[in-house]
């Protein structure tokens, strides 16, 4: 069995004056997992997310990093939250210095890194978020979800193995939430160990790949997100809601319309599964729309417009905040910014071309995605590269087949 990253054995808290926040908390973390910690307000989420990096200390029970217990120091805990990043749910708690620039370098300093380290560090992780060119803004005049980044861009300079987020999108638009969740899943895509807490379930049944449910600071179940989700017992002793998807998935499982197997996890699986299932078959489609696919990194503003303007793409979307930059900048009107990919086949299914803007590995990631998705579903589906000195010449598609 893989060593977990991090252990709970036993643990149990009490805020003074306050109610007991945990009692007998057991779980184990592998590393390179995805898990939501999810419960209703008040159940304890916030209280064991802090006993992870020492900022609480369990009144009984023990806490282990990477198979060793936690040490109390301060030099212990020091070297413990450079491994375990933590961003709090208000990033007003997090961000301190005046200028973005100097927030984002206060853990490189603190660590003792030379200046050069410090300004490499400072300028990856803001390029990560997507926030270059925000060097000297003062934090506090940023937006909900640029603050937001900040504040991870502050932990990232410190290149932690685990993340930790509490309630992520909470207080965010919709917009600035799938950007941050689209943050996410790159880091964990990059092989970091990611944790988050929140209450939506939705979300937590798209993005995590272990749910632990969490009510009057006792962790109820563990386990994969279809699951834990599928125990409406459970989830009514959360006070929670299941996720639609996997609600209506049961649904029509229990009036036998689909077979019962793997719950899907996205529209475009649902869609696939009762079409292959009703129908007896995937239909075979005589027309596929076609996938663009732009590198944003090689290609100027008014070529990939002058593209758009050119081409069959009906719907175009960015994946990656360095991509969301580059449209925003470019104002070109995005109509995917999150499931970039899953809507894109799902349009090319119905006939429909579109456009993926993107950067560097992503890039790769569409490539094998959309190939993974041809081989599974027997429908083959074309990935069109726009280059830039391509993007000049009028289009030409080429058949499939
Ligand atoms: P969640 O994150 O799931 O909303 P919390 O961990 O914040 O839950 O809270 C768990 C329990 O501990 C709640 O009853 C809450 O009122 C209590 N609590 C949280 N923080 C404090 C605090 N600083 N002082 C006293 N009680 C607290």
């Amino acid at each position: 069995m893989t060593t977990p990253l991090l252990e709970t054995d036993n643990v149990t808290y009490t805020y003074p004056n306050g109610p007991a926040a945990l009692t007998g908390v057991s779980v184990r973390i592998t590393p390179g997992s995805k898990t939501a910690i999810v419960g209703p307000n008040g159940a304890g989420k916030s209280t064991f997310l802090l006993m992870l990096n020492g900022m609480l200390r369990p009144a009984s029970g023990e806490v282990r990093f990477s198979g060793r217990p936690l040490a109390y120091d301060n030099r212990s805990l020091r070297d413990l939250r450079r491994r375990v990043g933590f961003v709090f749910q208000n990033p007003d708690v997090q961000i301190i210095a005046p200028t973005v620039e100097a927030d984002v370098a206060f853990g490189p300093v603190n660590l003792g890194l030379s200046p050069d380290a410090v300004r490499r560090a400072v300028r990856d992780a803001l390029g990560y978020v997507g926030l270059r060119g925000y060097e000297k803004r003062p934090p506090h005049h940023l937006s909900g979800g640029e603050k937001k980044r900040v504040a991870i861009a502050g932990i990232l300079a410190m290149e932690p193995a685990v993340f930790v987020f509490d309630e992520p999108t909470n207080t965010l638009d919709p917009a600035s939430s799938e950007e941050v969740m689209e943050l996410l899943d790159e880091l964990a895509a990059g092989g970091r160990t990611v944790l988050i807490s929140t209450h939506d379930v939705e979300l937590a049944y798209r993005w995590a790949d272990t749910i632990i449910l969490m009510e009057h600071g006792r962790v109820l179940a563990c386990g994969p997100p279809e699951e834990v989700f599928s125990d409406h017992t459970l989830l009514a002793a959360a006070r929670l809601k299941p996720p639609a998807l996997l609600d209506l998935y049961n649904e029509l499982g229990l009036r036998g319309v689909i077979d019962r197997g793997v719950p899907p996890k996205s529209v475009l699986e649902f869609t696939d599964r009762i079409e292959r299932e009703t129908r007896g078959r995937a239909p075979a489609r005589d027309k596929t729309g076609k996938i663009y696919l732009c590198n944003a990194d090689r290609i100027g503003g008014d070529e990939l417009k002058a593209f758009i303007e050119r081409s069959t793409a009906e719907h175009v979307g960015a994946m990656g905040t360095r991509a969301k930059e580059f449209a925003n900048r470019e104002r070109i009107l995005l109509e995917y910014t999150y499931g970039v990919i899953d809507k894109c086949i799902l349009k090319a299914l119905i006939g429909e071309d579109s456009l993926i803007i993107t950067t560097g590995g992503m890039i790769e990631h569409v490539h094998r995605r959309i190939g993974e998705y041809s081989a599974e579903s027997g429908q083959a589906l074309a990935v069109i590269a726009v280059q830039e000195s391509e993007s000049q010449r009028p289009v030409r598609v080429p058949s499939r087949g």
